[in-house]
């Protein structure tokens, strides 16, 4: 799959590489919108967080998916993607921390840089968290972090922890080896929910030491993060960092990023109307972030079909949607 560049700034910059789609999440929704935008020839970016960070990703086994299966989940999404990618949509892993939907092209902020679409369609999944450790949100900005690729450079030399136990952890903790002394890696599984190759990795790493079935309970610290407090095996520990990355689950629809820029409808998830069209025109929404939508992974890339289609639409004047059928 081709990966896109990240322009960031520096000398000679011009702004970002205007995209005609930039997809914000990849999981079933968002890597099937991507398909048909990218094979109705528009010039599609997909951002997404990492393969194992979605629903999909870590639904260990999927048999109701028509035409395929069994499968894990990070298979049929990898599959989505790479027939995606064949029409020439481009993948980048990132997190998106921002957007702007007023600008025209719209942006979309990562950890790695900046990107414009003239259209968005948001497909984040439900995999938001609703409830904090102690700790946490007092000392985020503080020493508590969500993005390695954004804030891993305050620690060189230190001791971070990082907790989560998917691609988004391992990646984020991989690239804190770079600036960091050590790196502890907190799961709360026993196994990772990684990419295979990637947990080897993190294995490997002489930086890094695992904590397997780690039950972070606090970040510990008054001005700044001093540590942090885990129960593992029935004990309790308390760790001395400078930094904690935290990458867990929950069930909440994710739209944070989106700072209050479209209405949220009940339990925080996105309001659309039968295009999956948002208040924001030419701002689309797909999948397990919305209302009213039926969590299946078959459901989730329909929405995303629909959606692509009305972004073709929205983008060239169309009146009606229309279907991509091949003779
Ligand atoms: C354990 C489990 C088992 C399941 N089993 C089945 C099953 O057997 N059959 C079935 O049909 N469905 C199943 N589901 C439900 C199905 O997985 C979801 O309905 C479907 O994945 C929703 O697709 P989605 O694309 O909306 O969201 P997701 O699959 O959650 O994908 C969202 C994507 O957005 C990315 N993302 C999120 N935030 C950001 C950000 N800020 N920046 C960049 N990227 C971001 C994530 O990395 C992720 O890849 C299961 C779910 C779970 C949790």
């Amino acid at each position: 799959m081709q990966e896109t560049f990240r322009l960031a700034g520096g000398p000679g910059f011009l702004g970002p590489e205007v995209y005609d789609v930039v997809v914000i999440g990849g999981g079933p929704a968002g890597a099937t919108a991507a398909l048909y935008t990218a094979r109705a020839g528009l010039k599609t970016l997909v951002v997404d967080k990492g393969l194992t960070a979605g629903a999909a990703g870590m639904a260990g086994q999927i048999v109701n998916f028509p035409g395929l299966g069994p499968l894990s989940g990070a298979d049929l999404v990898r599959r989505i993607r790479e027939q995606a990618a064949s029409f020439g949509a481009q993948f980048v892993t990132d997190r998106v921390l921002r957007v702007d939907l007023k600008s025209d092209p719209r942006q979309v902020w990562t950890g790695g840089g900046v990107y414009a679409g003239r259209v968005l369609i948001i497909a984040t999944g439900a995999m938001g968290r609703k409830h904090r450790v102690p700790g946490e949100e007092r000392l985020v900005g503080r020493g508590v972090s969500y993005c390695a690729t954004c804030d891993g450079a305050f620690f060189r030399d230190q001791e971070v922890a990082v907790v989560g136990n998917t691609d988004e952890a391992v990646e984020e903790a991989l690239a804190l080896t770079r600036f960091a002394a050590r790196v502890h890696f907190l799961p709360p599984t026993r196994d990772l929910r990684a990419d295979p190759a990637l947990a080897h990795e993190l294995g490997e790493n002489p930086k890094v030491t695992l904590y397997p079935a780690a039950h972070l309970e606090e970040v510990v610290g008054e001005e700044r993060v001093e540590g942090v407090r885990f129960r593992r095996e029935g004990q309790e520990y308390v760790l001395p960092v400078a930094g904690v990355f935290i990458y867990l689950q929950g069930n909440v629809p994710v739209t944070d990023f989106l700072e209050g820029q479209l209405p949220i409808g009940e339990g925080g998830c996105l309001l659309v109307d039968e295009n999956f069209q948002t208040a924001v025109p030419g701002v689309f929404a797909v999948g397990d972030v919305l209302c009213r939508h039926l969590k299946q992974a078959v459901v989730a890339a329909a929405e995303g079909a629909i959606a692509a289609m009305a972004a073709d639409r929205y983008l060239r004047g169309r009146t009606q949607l229309r279907p991509d059928w091949s003779r």
